[in-house]
């Protein structure tokens, strides 16, 4: 295994599309692994591809339940808001008020190209969003919550 250099703010392939994963090889699995012990050593709970520079759709999660390994995952269901504080390890020392749904189910391939389907919620259904968007390019700070929706969806 092998800490890859994570790609910050600035660099263009952030904002590129990932590619569909067609081979379940040993290359994937070294991805994975490597992905794993780079999100593990930035102290994040997740990780996609295209953050160490790999365009291909795959996700590490860890929210502090053990490691999920995502591949080409999809949202199937959302349920819920919340409003919370969206950090990302591309990003660093930054974080916005974002709001994301308080539920969310996915469907994803394992590292055998089975597909499995998950549930999250709280800090696991932010973690599904964030992460599926990095594979379409897109960044937390492009989903930061109006003043509108903060005073709508924030109040505590
Ligand atoms: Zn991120």
């Amino acid at each position: 295994m092998a800490i890859r250099n994570i790609r910050t703010e600035n660099d263009p392939i952030l904002r590129k599309k990932s590619r569909v994963v067609e081979s379940f090889d040993e290359k994937l699995w070294q991805l994975l692994d490597d992905m794993k012990e780079t999100m593990e050593k930035a102290e994040g709970v997740g990780l996609a591809a295209v953050q160490v520079g790999i365009l291909k759709r795959v996700v590490v999660i860890n929210v502090g339940d053990g490691l999920m390994e995502l591949i080409n995952p999809e949202i199937l269901e959302t349920e819920g808001v919340q409003c919370s504080a969206e950090g990302c390890l591309s990003l660093p020392g930054k974080q916005g008020t974002t709001i994301r749904p308080m539920t969310v189910k996915v469907k994803a391939q394992n590292r055998n190209g089975n597909w499995c389907v998950y549930k999250g919620t709280e800090l696991k259904a932010k973690a599904f969003c964030h992460e599926i968007d990095h594979l379409d390019g897109v960044l937390y700070i492009d989903k930061l919550a109006s003043k509108d929706e903060i005073e709508k969806f924030c109040k505590d």
